[in-house]
């Protein structure tokens, strides 16, 4: 059975991990080589785009690929909606792995935007520093915004347009409540900027904002294509993957999920 993982996150990884070397499955893992130094997944890997939807069925197809798990971050729409397409065009079944959201606590000073022009809009209520969040890439929808300064945090630096007013910090998390508390006093930050990306690797910044009572900008998540089925866990992955493979071989012995 061969899977592509479209991946780039934590659960992208784990599912390969599991999968890796497991008798009966070919797995190969995909990324689009964003990142200069990529955590790389245990076996097999591709790094670039596949040229759109059509390039990615095109690609599917040469490789007989049985099944495609995207797994990548929440915030890759683009990549997400190129699956549903390319799939829905060969048959080719589809799993999403989408972790759960963040959810409010009290105590927390949320103001949740559809989208990064909105957190734009959202911080003329909100004071002058601010701590964007948001990873390499939307950096330049902020880039309008003279009066704040910007706090900007990713693994890599943006590319593109930035606020006049900022400070580059590169790193890559997981980091602590404890680290996230001090760059707040640090900086003397006034309100955060995130999307809702969900997870524990990040989270740390949401308790950290809580325990200063400052405001944090969220930005929701798009909405996922219709079609394919979605659990929220690499665990959940591999149990699909597994029991498809394991009751529902089709009469060629080709890949068929259950229910279908
Ligand atoms: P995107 O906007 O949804 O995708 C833009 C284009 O990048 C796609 O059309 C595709 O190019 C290529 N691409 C994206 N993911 C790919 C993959 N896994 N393998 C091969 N090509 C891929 O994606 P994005 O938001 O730029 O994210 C890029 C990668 O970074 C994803 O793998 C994602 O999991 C990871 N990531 C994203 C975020 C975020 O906040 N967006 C955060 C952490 C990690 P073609 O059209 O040429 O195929």
């Amino acid at each position: 059975m061969k899977i592509l993982i479209l991946g780039g996150t934590r659960e992208a990884r784990e599912l390969a991990h599991l999968a890796s070397g497991e008798r009966g499955f070919d797995i190969v893992s995909s990324l689009a080589g964003r990142v200069r130094e990529p955590r790389l997944p245990d076996g097999a890997v591709r790094i670039g785009g596949f040229g759109g939807a059509d390039g990615l069925r095109d690609w599917l197809a040469a490789n007989e690929i049985d099944a495609v798990v995207d797994a990548t971050h929440p915030f890759a729409g683009t990549m997400s909606a190129h699956a549903a397409a390319a799939t829905t065009e060969l048959g080719t079944p589809l799993l999403h792995v989408r972790r759960p959201g963040w959810t409010e606590q009290p105590g927390d000073r949320w103001i949740r935007v559809p989208d990064l022009a909105g957190a734009a809009d959202a911080l003329a209520e909100l004071g002058e520093r601010v701590f964007l969040t948001i990873g390499r890439q939307g950096v330049a929808a902020f880039a309008g915004l003279h009066k704040h300064w910007f706090l900007i945090r990713a693994i890599d630096p943006p590319e593109g347009a930035v606020p006049t007013r900022h400070q580059l910090l590169l790193a890559r998390g997981p980091f602590t409540v404890e680290q996230e508390s001090e760059l707040l006093t640090e900086y003397r930050i006034a309100a955060l900027v995130t999307k809702d990306s969900g997870g524990s690797l990040t989270e740390a910044k949401l308790t950290a904002a809580r325990e200063s009572a400052l405001p944090v900008v969220v930005v929701e998540r798009p909405a996922l294509p219709p079609g394919g089925t979605v659990v929220d866990t690499p665990h959940g992955a591999w149990e699909w993957l597994r029991y498809a493979d394991r009751a529902n071989p089709t009469d060629s012995g080709r890949f068929r999920p259950p229910g279908r």
